[in-house]
């Protein structure tokens, strides 16, 4: 083994680490949506952003260097492929997942050896109280948090909607569907089925106001509530993403029995998450995995322990199709 690689090998690491931070900067300053109509002179960006001229000049040079912007000519920026996505209204906008996870994740990320010796939350451990707590007593924050689950969403809705036939669903219900993005490109694709967005009251009130201006709105319904206690009965197709990977494994049966509950017999249920496979090779979902340890009792999990989950709430577990995305893998299981 090279010492000398290894030693490049965490220098280079730490500054990934300070450029996140830097990129957190352009996200909190703006930066990317003054340059929308086109590059700036450091000076006025500066006037813009309310930041100093020289110390602004500085961080936008070594944005630069990672990609993020780009010093067309002296003192002059213009926006890059990278810098673009930090655009508030850019499609998908990775702006406010930034926020949140260089936000009030990042403390939480500090304490990550607090969850490693404990295995409880990190988050819990700084704030005093569990995330979906704090997002209903940060009203800005939790609806920062949806946006950036949207601009995720954005991101892999394609494949979501192009990689599973949903032709044969009459009643579909998304748990913890946010603000609805998911479920309502998949009704768009669907004219057959009609929707239900099942979430948390505060998340939902949002989500009804955008689903009015929505085309399905006149099949898709915004539906509160507490997937702990139960979840819309009567659908055909129970749809689940980023949802049972923020939960332990008798949590998150908790929520599949539920759902088990509230459907007919050879109901499907569709999990949406990474799917961890063996060996060494990088995967995104084994650090996903440690974010859901930092911020929440969840966990990734591996094709084995989706099965023994889905069986022990009462589902057959039938297959996993895996999306040209790594995070996105659905997750098939059907009542028997
Ligand atoms: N499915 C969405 C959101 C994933 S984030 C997407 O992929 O973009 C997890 C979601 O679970 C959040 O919207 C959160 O509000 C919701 N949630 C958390 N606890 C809940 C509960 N007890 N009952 C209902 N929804 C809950």
């Amino acid at each position: 083994m090279q010492h000398s690689s290894g030693t490049v090998r965490s220098i280079e690491l730490i500054g990934h680490f300070w450029l996140s931070c830097c990129v957190y900067t352009a996200a909190k300053l703006n930066i990317a949506d003054h340059l929308e109509q086109g590059g700036m002179h450091i000076g006025e960006l500066s006037k813009k952003c309310g930041a100093a001229q020289e110390p602004l000049f500085r961080l936008m040079r070594a944005l630069a260097s990672g990609g993020y912007f780009e010093e067309a000519r002296p003192k002059y920026f213009v926006l890059t492929p990278a810098a673009d996505a930090l655009r508030t209204n850019a499609l998908p906008s990775m702006k406010a997942f930034v926020l949140s996870m260089m936000g009030e994740h990042f403390s939480s990320w500090g304490q990550l050896h607090y969850a490693v010796q404990t295995g409880k939350p990190a988050f819990d451990h700084c704030y005093g109280q569990s995330i979906w707590e704090y997002y209903s007593n940060h009203p800005a924050e939790g609806q920062n948090f949806m946006n950036a689950m949207t601009g995720l969403s954005n991101f892999a809705i394609p494949s979501i909607v192009q990689g599973y036939d949903y032709s044969n669903f009459n009643l579909i219900v998304d748990i913890g569907g946010g603000n609805g993005a998911m479920l309502t490109a998949i009704l768009q694709a669907s004219p057959q089925a009609k929707g239900i967005i099942f979430d948390a009251p505060y998340v939902i009130e949002h989500t009804a106001k955008l689903l009015a201006q929505s085309p399905v709105a006149n099949r898709c319904q915004a539906h509160p509530g507490n997937f702990m206690e139960s979840v819309p009965e009567g659908g055909d197709a129970y749809i689940m993403k980023y949802i049972l990977h923020d939960w332990n494994d008798e949590e998150a049966l908790q929520i599949l029995q539920h759902c088990n509950r509230a459907m007919n017999k050879g109901g499907t249920l569709l999990a949406i998450d990474a799917v961890i496979p063996p060996g060494n090779d990088p995967f995104p979902g084994k650090l996903m995995d440690i974010n859901m340890l930092v911020a929440l009792t969840g966990r990734e999990r591996t094709a084995e322990e989706f099965r023994q989950l889905f069986e022990a709430a009462g589902f057959q577990f039938n297959k996993i199709i895996h999306l040209p995305i790594p995070d996105v893998s659905i997750v098939e299981g059907k009542k028997i």
